[in-house]
């Protein structure tokens, strides 16, 4: 499959890996808007947020735990941060591989978009 995440887990491409387990990879996004900018994505190629099934909601509640505890590890979890999840081209979604962006280190805007 040409999925530019799915070479990453598979160490076709080299990346900055902050975190992994058997379900979960994390790295430093390649253009940072933030400080810490990591992508949190699951191990399995899901396009997108469209695409998740009611078997893989608890594969979500993990992604989301991962984005607190890196949080925590990047030193970011008290003055606080931002996930975000883009969807489709209308959402800003540029990679089709689900990914949770995690976001800190400076003040973020308030807006959404
Ligand atoms: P999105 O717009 O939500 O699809 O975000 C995709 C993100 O992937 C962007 O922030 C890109 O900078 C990031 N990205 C694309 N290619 C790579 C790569 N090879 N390594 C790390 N981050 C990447």
């Amino acid at each position: 499959m040409d999925c530019i995440f799915c070479k990453i887990i598979a160490g076709q491409i080299p990346s900055d890996i902050v975190y992994t387990d058997d379900k979960v990879i994390a790295f430093r996004d390649i253009s940072p808007i933030s400080p810490v900018h990591l992508l949190i994505i699951p191990r399995e190629h899901i396009t997108s947020l469209n695409d998740i099934t009611e078997h893989q909601t608890p594969l979500v509640g993990h992604l989301v735990q991962v984005a607190k505890q890196l949080a925590k590890q990047q030193g970011i979890a008290t003055k606080g941060y931002r996930v975000v999840i883009n969807c489709g081209p209308q959402g800003g979604q540029v990679v089709q591989h689900l990914h949770l962006h995690l976001l800190g280190g400076r003040e973020l805007s308030g807006a959404l978009g």
